[in-house]
């Protein structure tokens, strides 16, 4: 097995097509160094090898160790170095690198190579003993932490303790013999909490640091990171062992990361950040607050400290050809990072940027527009589920905006919440049912489910590529990163903002998009969706076949769905209309009446009520199809719970507490999904389907003379198992609409379908479809009937289930293709045999999950269904399963 793939000198083994098996920053570390840029000079070993060496308990596999350090005689030659040399040594980077990035989640070893007879050699030969010996420290402190597993802190109180000895405020203050001594109480340090001195042989450093890299794929943040991220273990990840350069070698040095278009707007402009006389890690650690690369990002950002632009003119200039050039080669923004050792520019990593939606849909309809890339690639590179960050509100322009700090902009969106300044107290206060703001010094991979818990996150130090902003980006959370006016107080909880002291517990609203940081709760505005949004969905539509519908019943929600583009409604769950103030107590006579009169009296005064809902959700439609589905829950759902409440209903609507209870118990089922609900309460009552009936075809008379447009009808019958019960519940239907419509004297064009929920109508969709003129899949339903899974329980055991591998996502968020699947398939089939073309949809929340509208398109529906929020997803899920 080939283990090991070197890259140098203008050449590379491997290339950017072999990220499964160099990882994403290896594989691009040959592409760069294939196109001649300049690349420091270096190794990959496989992620074949990191499997064989978890296969083998942890050991290397056989030959890798030979490999490496042939490869590495190779690099010493590409570097004019040896690793090991007295006079001139080879100093290596070891770092992590899995196929897709895993920022910060694995470990990371600089200056490999140092002891104490090579930092004397670097001390000649840079004619710096105070960055030898710094570097020697700084190398130390990392290989301890990461390899040998001393935590840093220990390191941090000594460097702190001989800082106050000596008298000297910063780092730099100290002296190469300054660094002596505390190298020396390092050391020290280390044999006496491991019992074991640290290492000075080159060789014995680089298995440590190799096999630590390994070792982290599997430690727990990584863990973490690969479930929400869907990375599968089998994955592993390469190492990648390079030539050692020194953006710390001075204030000729620095160190960088950039993107070529802004991460969090898209806009297309070098955008990115740098220190100088700082090694790599300082940037993304976000320690220190970065300065601007270009000169118009200084201005903008307002900072005194000069840009790399104007600070290093000739390393700038090559910098940004080299972005247009990586950028143009990989037709993609591109996320970079790079070193400046002495002038002289190196470029350590390229990779395919990470960016907030409205970034990624800029970005993309200028790349199509400039024709790099075709509009159906635009289309395609849009991660449908994304969207919802562009759904997310923002600061009402007019609102008052009482600022108490700002920082940067980091991560797009407004979110109020309530001060945390934990992520165990973001976990705690968000299963309370409280919505918070996570409010650190700097965020670390340890703060992953806090972030995710919070509303959003704010920072006081770090820059816009520090863990916080990356991360909560890739989130799609707002978040405000290096507010450094701002002060948290650990010890007594409080945040010092501006005078303000403000306490756990206190709202704030944190504006991602400005950087703005506000006391108490600001009123907001939902996004606009024109722009270059509008645009890439055009692209979508005139891409997808299947037409995207919603779930809606509100007037609210309803306008919301059609501002979001959605083309009717695929679900009126009359229920919810019955629900609100004032009808429940109607609906509750009609349930507690004791003869067929009583009940007809209780629907006369429901028939105005439902009729002007359709009248206002047929207008809003305007001509669109509408399917309206009859009465669906169990009857007892309607009823007081409790004996307080009852007490009042009886009060309320003049019958004895005690009558009411006992109909209360006679309603009671034990298993009430599975009981008298859908089409069996309209056979039972037929007179509740016959005021839907009526109320939906006056409606629609009414609603066609003020629109002028004539809706699209279409009532659905649910929980159809048996092509008797259609018929029975269709005969009402029919004779109602025909009764209407004689006495007003007008034709409404209709059709009576049926839901397919229940699997024995799914294996009976042929005879059903005889009676049906369109089906609509309730994937809910369906998926608990077919799975024998409560959908109301499912949550307490499911997770277990996932955790456990035996499923791999939850049949109730993405459909179950081999099972649910298969009976949508038969029943489309079947019902299409029947009834040729006949219209098929899908109404359960699958209809708005990008996977399950893939299998949608692949069955042949007509259209999706689901809610307002998800309508823009599904249309973009449906152009991409479309091509
Ligand atoms: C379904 O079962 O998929 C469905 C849409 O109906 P409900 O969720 O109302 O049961
Ligand atoms: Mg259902």
């Amino acid at each position: 097995t080939k283990w090991v793939y070197v890259f140098g000198d203008g050449r590379a083994e491997g290339s950017a097509r072999d990220s499964h098996l160099l990882g994403g920053k290896g594989a691009n570390l040959a592409e760069m160094c294939a196109l001649g840029l300049p690349v420091p000079p270096g190794l990959t070993i496989t992620t074949e090898a990191c499997n064989a060496y978890y296969d083998g308990g942890k050991s290397f596999p056989e030959g890798l160790e030979a490999d490496v350090m042939a490869a590495l005689q190779k690099v010493g030659e590409m570097a004019g170095r040896g690793f090991g040399d007295p006079d001139r040594p080879l100093l290596l980077s070891v770092r992590s690198g899995a196929r897709a990035s895993m920022p910060g989640m694995m470990d990371t070893v600089l200056n490999l190579g140092l002891n104490d007879d090579s930092v004397l050699a670097m001390a000649r030969e840079s004619g710096d003993e105070r960055f030898a010996w710094d570097s020697y420290r700084r190398f130390i402190q990392m290989y301890a932490d990461v390899v040998m597993g001393l935590d840093h802190e220990v390191f941090e109180e000594i460097l702190e303790d001989e800082k106050a000895r000596l008298g000297h405020e910063l780092d730099t203050d100290l002296s190469a013999a300054e660094w002596q001594e505390v190298i020396a109480r390092y050391k020290q340090t280390i044999s006496d909490e491991l019992g074991q001195a640290f290492p000075q042989d080159p060789r014995e450093q680089l298995w440590g640091a190799i096999g630590a890299v390994f070792s982290s794929w599997m430690n727990a943040r990584a863990i973490t990171y690969r479930q929400l991220h869907d990375i599968p273990t089998s994955w592993g990840t390469a190492v990648n062992v390079q030539a050692m350069v020194f953006g710390n070698f001075g204030n000729t040095s620095a160190t960088g990361v950039a993107f070529t278009r802004n991460p969090s707007t898209g806009e297309n402009r070098l955008y990115g950040e740098f220190l100088i006389n700082a090694q790599g890690e300082d940037v993304v650690a976000g320690i220190r607050t970065p300065q601007s690369i270009t000169e118009a990002g200084r201005i903008e950002s307002g900072s005194d400290r000069p840009s790399l632009e104007k600070t290093m003119p000739e390393a700038y200039a090559e910098f940004v050809r080299i972005t247009e050039r990586l950028e143009a080669h990989y037709l993609d923004m591109q996320d970079l990072e790079f070193t400046i050792e002495r002038g002289k520019l190196w470029m350590l990593q390229t990779r395919t940027g990470k960016r907030t939606a409205k970034a990624a849909i800029r970005i993309a309809v200028e790349m199509a527009d400039s024709g790099m890339i075709s509009r159906e690639e635009a289309v395609r590179r849009i991660e449908p589920a994304s969207l919802d960050q562009l759904l997310h509100p923002t600061i009402d322009p007019a609102a008052e905006r009482p600022v108490i700090g700002s920082g940067l902009p980091a991560s797009p969106g407004a979110a109020t919440g309530e001060i945390v300044f934990t992520s165990e107290e973001a976990v705690d206060a968000v299963r309370a049912g409280r919505k918070v703001i996570l409010v650190r010094v700097e965020t670390s991979p340890e703060d992953i489910h806090g972030m995710h818990a919070a509303e959003g996150i704010l920072t006081v130090r770090g820059g816009m590529t520090s863990h916080a902003a990356v991360v909560a980006r890739g989130m799609g959370k707002p978040c405000v990163s290096g507010a450094g006016a701002l002060r948290i107080d650990m010890r007594n909880r409080t945040l010092l903002a501006m005078g303000a002291k403000l306490g756990p517990g206190d709202v704030i609203t944190i504006d991602g998009s400005s950087g703005q940081v506000l006391r108490g709760a600001v009123p907001m505005l939902q996004p606009e969706l024109s722009g270059d949004f509008g645009r890439l969905m055009e692209w979508a539509d005139a891409t997808r076949r299947m037409t995207v519908r919603t779930n809606a019943e509100t007037p609210a929600d309803a306008r919301a769905a059609r501002s979001f583009g959605a083309e009717g409604i695929g679900l009126c769950r009359t229920e919810h209309m019955f629900f609100e103030d004032g009808r429940i107590s109607t609906m509750r006579e009609m349930i507690l009446a004791d003869s067929e009169a009583g009940r007809r009296a209780a629907l006369d005064k429901l028939l105005p009520m439902q009729r002007s809902d359709f009248i206002e959700l047929f207008e809003i439609m305007h001509g669109l199809p509408i399917t309206i589905r009859l009465l669906d829950p169990p009857l007892h759902e309607f009823l007081p719970k409790g004996a307080e409440e009852i007490a009042e209903v009886a009060r309320s609507i003049g019958v004895e507490a005690e009558a009411l209870a006992a109909r209360i118990d006679e309603l009671h089922e034990f298993n009430p999904m599975l009981g008298h609900r859908g089409c069996r309460l309209a056979i039972s009552w037929p007179e509740i389907a016959e005021m839907q009936t009526r109320a939906i075809f006056e409606a629609a008379i009414e609603a066609a003379k003020t629109t002028g447009a004539p809706v699209e009808l279409e009532i659905m019958v649910p929980l159809v198992g048996l092509r008797t019960e259609l018929d029975f519940v269709k005969a009402r239907i029919d004779a109602v609409a025909r009764d209407v419509m004689a006495e007003a004297g007008q034709e409404i064009a209709y059709l009576v379908g049926t839901m397919i929920e229940l699997p024995r109508a799914a294996i009976q969709a042929g005879s059903i479809a005889e009676a049906a003129e369109f089906f609509s899949f309730g994937t809910n339903d369906l998926t608990q009937t077919t799975f024998g899974i409560s959908r109301d329980d499912a949550q307490s055991f499911l997770q277990t289930y996932r955790q456990k591998g035996i499923i791999e996502t939850d049949p109730f968020v993405t459909i179950d293709t081999e099972g649910v699947g298969q009976l949508v398939r038969i029943a489309s089939e079947n019902g299409r045999a029947t009834r040729p073309g006949m219209k098929l949809g899908i109404c359960g929340e699958h209809g708005g999950d990008p996977a399950s509208i893939r299998f949608c398109e692949s069955v042949g529906l007509d259209y999706v269904s689901c809610s307002p929020f998800r309508v823009p997803i599904a249309r973009l899920a449906a152009a991409q399963a479309a091509v």
